[in-house]
């Protein structure tokens, strides 16, 4: 519950604020672009939404937030209840945004697929009991897959609640000593006829992605759009091997897909010729800095 006493000065007068406690997590940027944005080491409210749709997206934020820092003069309780149930909210096809981000993997976000042979959870957000109850009528979680070792949340309990089996790399594996499958070595392993995981090491030792019917890649933090320079990114710090990173990049070239859908950043859809030339363009940047180091 965000603390009015701690309201930012660096928000717009008006009902919505962030309060000193955000962790610039980058979800509320987001899910609402035009009325939030990063002022130094905060996110705070530029614009005071001002039609139906932008408070809707301002309400979803305040959910999503992890940390509570999100709150309201004088809060809506209808548009509350309604932004609640948004979530997940509908990417496209059965895929959705879980919502609801998790400090524990500071704010990553989590993915819900819908499919025949077994519903899959990627990466975990908060365990709560809406998100709980509406996987419940969705047919459960038979899969959960773990992109690395920081964005594993609360997948223990979203596996004991609904039996479903933990997919974790043997190198980031020390975070989920139980799981119920661990993935070795770095060549890709096929999960039915249309999921494929691909280990992408270099963020950390054990990052994977998960290329669902060839038109959504999860990537974590492997991968994301960048917003503000329109073009996909990768990590430029906090990175096991930087080489190895660059390589990960490389070998998605071989994988054809549409939509990035990562844990840290935004997700974009583009025609999968556009995204392989951003790929192209990423891996080039990246090759030069190695060069030029
Ligand atoms: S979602 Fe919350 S913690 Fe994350 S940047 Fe926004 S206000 Fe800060």
């Amino acid at each position: 519950m965000a603390d009015r006493n701690k309201r930012l000065d660096s928000n717009v007068a008006g009902n919505f604020f962030v309060d000193a406690t955000c962790i610039n997590c980058d979800t509320c940027r987001q899910l609402a672009p035009l009325s939030f944005e990063e002022v130094g080491d905060y996110s705070a409210i530029s614009r005071q939404p001002d039609s139906d749709s932008r408070i809707h997206q301002a309400y979803q934020a305040l959910l999503a937030c992890p940390v509570g820092s999100i709150g309201t003069e004088h809060s809506d309780k209808s548009r509350l209840q309604t932004a609640m149930a948004s979530f997940p909210l509908q990417i496209e096809n059965g895929v959705s945004y879980c919502g609801f981000n998790s400090e524990k993997s500071f704010g990553a976000n989590g993915f819900f697929i819908e499919h025949q042979d077994g519903n899959w959870l990627i990466d975990s957000p908060r365990y709560i009991k809406h998100l709980v109850e509406v996987f419940e009528r969705r047919g459960g979680i038979a899969h959960i897959f773990l992109t690395h070792k920081d964005d594993v949340a609360d997948a223990d309990k979203y596996a004991a609640h609904f039996g479903a089996k933990r997919i974790i790399h043997q190198a980031d594996s020390d975070v989920a000593p139980t799981a119920e499958r661990v993935i070795g070595g770095e060549e890709p392993v096929r999960v039915g006829a249309e999921f494929q995981i691909i280990p992408v090491p270099g963020h950390t030792a054990g990052s994977m992605a998960l290329l669902y019917r060839e038109r959504f890649l999860f990537t974590g933090d492997h991968l994301w759009w960048d917003p503000h320079s329109k073009s996909l990114e990768a990590p430029t710090r906090l990175i096991w091997r930087r080489w190895t990173l660059i390589e990960s990049i490389r070998k998605l070239l071989d994988y054809r897909f549409e939509w990035v859908l990562a844990g840290h950043g935004d997700r974009v859809h583009l025609a999968s010729t556009e995204m392989r030339a951003q790929l192209q363009a990423l891996v080039e940047r990246r090759e030069k800095g190695r060069v030029l180091r």
